[in-house]
């Protein structure tokens, strides 16, 4: 009997108890190999011990101060790590307490941007379908993935779509990677045009998406005219990295990959890697200038935002996971996984594609490998993979919905940045396995 209302009401769940490296062990002592670091979650595994003394010290010294009495020699280190490793140009940050709340707040930095520079008229949200940007009601209304959205469509904020830049699935016969790249940044400007250009504030994308897509990279090319789209229309180009950022594709951030540098870039799961909810905003000069020379505040703010243990956590886990040995493990075992993934699925009929980048990988379930005809969604897929793998002690990520929002199913793997080799080999026969099982049943 539970008085807890869980994620899911009619199932129960093992109740975890320890994790140490890449194991998290339940009540009943089974472990429970971390294949997706909980929902990309975490980086550096679990019980790190130079995490959890960063974490006591600030304990020791002072929990908690209210942002607007005081700051704290952790929460200014932080910023001065991020901005050191952010790309040029993002030269300040504001520190939430997670993903969704960074999503918000890169909204409203843009919408009090364009009413400090005297273009108030500028208010539209232009984000892509199949996305996922979190779960409070401005996030939710960004992202594009229509079954999260459904039942609270109409308390959302306005907002429009566009195509992801999905290759595997949307990239036409006779099209080149540069011809669609060229095709959707069309769309994008039709959309730009469509709602008035200089009512639209912010495009908002995930350089590599996650949760919606399954590790779904962009073709080459594509960023670069999405940036200049924005920047010939005076349009703040948001990139949500909350997943696919701090180290997960073999590089501190995904869009130092695409060559180009966004307005606001939002991050959070992997900063903190589960050992402190925590995210954070990073703003470019000029975002921050219209803000010191205009009102001269920023006119947000929760009660934790800079909380003291959060960032001594997420200043500890940023030191590590910046250590040199630390982005070649994640390069040489992402590719060790792609290959071995590669070599166990990649010739079976419902295997449609593997992808991603780094430690970041996703596999897309369908019917029939030529045709890419998903399961019927009645069949449930995507939970039933989950359930076979859990029962043969692997976490991964699998999710449905990925086609169109309704159909389509993939599952997401995201272990943490200490894997090693053996441990990958695992995930894949474990993997292997779970999902033969679900697609049999
Ligand atoms: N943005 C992206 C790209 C995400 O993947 C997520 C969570 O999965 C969020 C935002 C929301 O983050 P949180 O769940 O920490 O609020």
């Amino acid at each position: 009997m539970t008085k807890l209302l869980h994620r899911a009401i009619s199932s129960t769940i093992p109740r975890a108890v320890a994790g140490e490296g890449i194991y998290i062990t339940d009540s009943e002592g089974r472990a429970y190999l971390d294949g997706s670091g909980g929902a990309a979650v975490s980086c550096l595994g679990h019980n790190h011990p130079e995490v959890l003394d960063a974490m006591k010290a600030q304990m020791a010294g002072i929990s908690y101060a209210h942002t607007s009495f005081f700051t704290t020699d952790v929460a200014e280190e932080l910023a001065e790590q991020l901005v050191e490793l952010a790309p040029n140009g993002l030269d300040y940050a504001y520190l939430v307490s997670g993903g969704s709340e960074a999503v918000e707040a890169a909204l409203k930095m843009a919408r009090q941007y364009f009413v400090e520079i005297g273009q108030p008229q500028r208010r539209h949200i232009i984000a892509r379908r199949q996305s996922y940007h979190g779960n409070t009601i401005g996030a939710l209304a960004t992202g594009g993935n229509a079954w999260r959205r459904a039942q609270f469509r109409p308390i959302l904020p306005e907002t429009h779509h566009v195509s992801p830049c999905y290759a595997y699935r949307d990239m036409q016969t006779g099209e080149t990677p540069e011809s669609y790249a060229e095709r959707l940044a069309a769309e994008l400007e039709s959309k730009i045009i469509e709602l008035g250009a200089d009512t639209v504030m912010a495009f908002v994308a995930e350089p590599v998406v996650g949760a919606t897509l399954g590790a779904v990279a962009p073709v080459a090319g594509y960023f670069r005219l999405v940036r200049q789209m924005c920047s010939k229309y005076g349009i703040l180009l948001i990139l949500d990295e909350v997943m696919c950022g701090m180290g997960r594709t073999g590089t501190m951030f995904a869009v130092e990959q695409e060559g180009i540098v966004p307005d606001l870039m939002t991050m959070a799961k992997g900063l903190g890697g589960g050992y402190q909810p925590i995210g954070a905003v990073m703003l470019s000069e000029t975002i921050y200038r219209a803000f010191a020379d205009g009102s001269g505040l920023f006119q947000h703010g929760h009660t934790y935002i800079g909380h003291p243990i959060a960032a001594a956590a997420a200043n500890k886990v940023v030191e590590i996971v910046r250590r040199p040995e630390m982005m070649g493990n994640v390069v040489r075992m992402g590719e060790r996984l792609q290959a071995g993934l590669d070599a166990a699925l990649g010739e079976c009929p419902y295997v449609g594609d593997i992808r991603g980048r780094g430690l970041f990988r996703g596999i897309e379930i369908v019917t029939d490998k030529d045709t890419k005809q998903p399961f019927d969604p009645t069949r449930k897929i995507n939970s039933r993979i989950k359930q076979e793998a859990m029962r043969r002690g692997l976490m991964c990520y699998p999710m449905g919905g990925t086609v169109d929002g309704v159909h389509g199913d993939h599952v997401l793997l995201a272990p943490p940045y200490i894997i090693q080799p053996e441990q990958i080999d695992m995930i894949i026969d474990r993997l292997a396995a779970a999902i033969h099982a679900a697609v049999a049943e």
